[in-house]
């Protein structure tokens, strides 16, 4: 680069999605203005805790005897409100990078709202931070002066009116950091009075875990909330805190807010967010608990600090314990971390156990939108594997539809001779009441749950029991369920169903059955198809099919076929296969397709139609 050309701003577009945001924060009315102070207050702290951390490794740094601080100013006359700190700054690249293109994923979610939503709203955009860009709300232009921590760096300034271009040019002599000089629209020269500013200041000030001086005066005593004692903070304070630090547009759910000193020094404040933006489609969360020591920052998002099923929470862990020197790439393995963690995943599946029992309403909203991470847990976590348990939720055949049960519930319904715990799989609660699987059990008083996502019966097959009775699939081959207390109708004498069960095994060859027999689980229903493959369940293959692995679907699994001897359908069956054999095979036929339709392994349901209807030309007075 010449002299010349050093000298010259560069201009640059917004990235698309940019323009997006700046067009809806620009021209959408907008109630809480003032929030464009807290959103760059917050990143100037944010900057100075990253600054903070870089000064404890390297060494050299541009102006390392520059004061950690904040600075807000007002000038009613020029109209311009400024916002300095002496954290980390920008490069070059780091300006086009950070302001040119959108990386909060809080700005991410609100424009995907808008887009759900067919617009913007004036409650939509309250419920959403949009970081940076919110200045943009009452600007006509911003300055953002800055220069890196990097010796090497040079000092410049990035201008934009908030349409659609940015410009970077070389500035003179600036300080470490930022400073952010905005020049405010005409309509929005109040925040250019002291008056406003500091009241403003002052709401958010008490979470700023840095000093924050305004127009030379300091407004804050450095603290940091998490250190405070839980008597002294009002829930109004928690909620301002998890939008200030954890950078949340949601309200949180929870939080919860303790100290330890045994095995280490910990104060933690952790959140439960409302959203679950996972699920919404924003691709994986990445873990938001930050760690300190002693208030300084080590690490925002540390690997390891939690389990990765808990990526979910937010918040804040100070550990005086750990070395300050620590680097990221250490963090992960060290002895420290490991105990953190184990220490922190104790404390938040006791804190879901006790808020259940609290406040239920909470705790289901809770499982509402974090039931998946939760049931992660028990499948890839097996260290907490079955403390986990009791937070599981699910519908079962004596609760109400929609209304869910737990185990331990579960378990004190049981009847004293009951071994196992019973679940049934399937998309929805109606298939299960009217399919063939739920009438042995409810014939014999045993409860049933009802398991209702795919992802369940990995959860069921990795837990294996609870408080040591066996949990097991109501739909296996293998369960002895003994007789049946109120068996109607005669059954078919033991020659005869053994007759039928050859026939039916040799008229139904090239179908995938492993054996036909009689059983007692059946009261209704003529036959079901049972699981004779642990594994491979319909569920398990439901998953499979919904994850893309098709092909020549060699996944259909065996089943046993159990048809009832009591059962009408089958003493007439019986008689049929001598008195007209060509239509006992079309019944037969019928059977197992219904059979596998109601196990949920009947993929191509329409080749039955032809057979159905030579089965109902039958019926309707036989053949012509
Ligand atoms: P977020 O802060 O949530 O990432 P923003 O849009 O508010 O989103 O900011 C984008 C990025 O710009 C920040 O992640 C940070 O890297 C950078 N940035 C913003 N303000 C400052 C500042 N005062 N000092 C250094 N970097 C900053």
């Amino acid at each position: 680069m010449s002299a010349n050309d050093a000298v010259k701003p560069e201009t640059h577009s917004f990235q698309a999605e940019v323009r997006q945001v700046l067009d809806i924060v620009v021209h959408s009315l907008y109630k809480d203005r003032d929030i464009f102070i807290r959103e760059l207050v917050s990143n100037a702290s944010d900057a100075l805790e990253k600054l903070r951390h870089i000064q404890l490794t390297e060494k050299n740094v541009f102006e390392p005897d520059e004061t950690l601080e904040i600075k807000v100013s007002t000038d009613d006359t020029a109209g311009t409100i400024t916002i300095a700190d002496s954290g980390l700054g920008m490069t070059r690249e780091e300006l086009v990078q950070n302001l040119g293109t959108i990386a909060h994923s809080g700005t991410k979610a609100f424009l995907q709202a808008i887009k759900e939503q067919g617009g913007a709203n004036e409650n939509l955009i309250g419920q959403f931070g949009v970081g940076f860009f919110s200045v943009f709300m009452v600007a006509e232009s911003v300055s953002f002066y800055t220069h890196s921590w990097r010796p090497e760096a040079e000092s410049l300034c990035w201008t934009s009116d908030g349409s659609g271009t940015y410009t970077i040019e070389p500035a003179e002599n600036e300080h470490r950091g930022a400073r952010i000089v905005i020049k405010l629209k005409e309509e929005h020269k109040e925040f250019a009075t002291a008056d406003r500013v500091k009241a403003i200041l002052e709401r958010y000030s008490k979470y700023v875990p840095v000093p924050l001086m305004f127009n030379g005066e300091k407004l804050n005593t450095v603290q940091a909330l998490w250190l405070k004692s839980k008597n002294d903070i009002k829930p109004e304070e928690y909620k301002e805190f998890y939008k200030f630090q954890c950078h949340a547009w949601d309200e949180p759910l929870d939080w919860m807010h303790f100290s330890a000193d045994a095995p280490l020094l910990i104060n933690a404040l952790l959140y439960f967010p409302s959203d679950n933006m996972e699920r919404s489609g924003f691709g994986r969360m990445e873990a938001q608990v930050s760690l300190h020591c002693r208030k300084v920052l080590i690490d925002d998002s540390p690997k390891g600090l939690l389990p990765d099923w808990l990526r979910f929470l937010k918040g804040v862990v100070d550990s005086a314990d750990l070395p300050l020197n620590i680097s990221r790439e250490t963090m992960q393995d060290s002895a420290l971390v490991q105990k953190l963690n184990k220490v922190l995943t104790k404390r938040v599946i006791k804190h879901l156990e006790d808020l259940a029992k609290r406040d239920a309403e909470v705790y289901e909203k809770f499982w509402k939108n974090f039931s998946l991470f939760i049931k992660e847990g028990v499948v890839t976590d097996a260290t907490h594997k079955d403390a986990l348990a009791p937070l599981l939720r699910y519908e079962s055949s004596t609760t109400e539809p929609g209304k869910l049960t737990t185990l331990t519930e579960y378990m004190d319904r049981m009847k004293p001779e009951q071994k196992e715990i019973y679940y049934l799989t399937a998309p929805n609660r109606e298939t299960l009441e009217s399919g063939p699987y739920l009438e042995a059990f409810k014939a014999r008083g045993l409860e049933v749950l009802f398991l209702l996502e795919p992802a369940d019966d990995f959860v069921m097959n990795h837990l294996g029991e609870f408080k040591e009775k066996k949990l097991v699939a109501a739909d296996q081959a293998d369960l002895d369920l003994g007789e049946a207390p109120d068996s109607a109708g005669e059954a078919l004498p033991e020659k005869r169903v053994k007759s039928l069960c050859e026939w039916l095994k040799e008229t139904l060859s090239g179908r995938k059955i492993e054996s036909v027999e009689a059983g007692k689980r059946l009261v209704d229903s003529p036959v079901v198809a049972l699981n004779a493959d642990k594994f491979m369940t319909a569920s398990m293959r439901r998953m499979m099919q919904a994850m893309g692995r098709d092909g020549a679907d060699p996944m259909t699994p065996s089943v046993k076929l159990e048809i009832n001897p009591r059962h009408a359908l089958i003493h007439k069956l019986d008689s049929l296969r001598d008195g007209d054999p060509d239509l006992a095979k079309l019944i037969a036929e019928q059977i197992y397709d219904n059979a596998l339709l109601a196990a949920g392994l009947l993929d191509n349901p329409r080749s039955m139609t032809q057979r159905i209807y030579k089965i109902l030309e039958n019926a309707a007075g036989g053949k012509r």
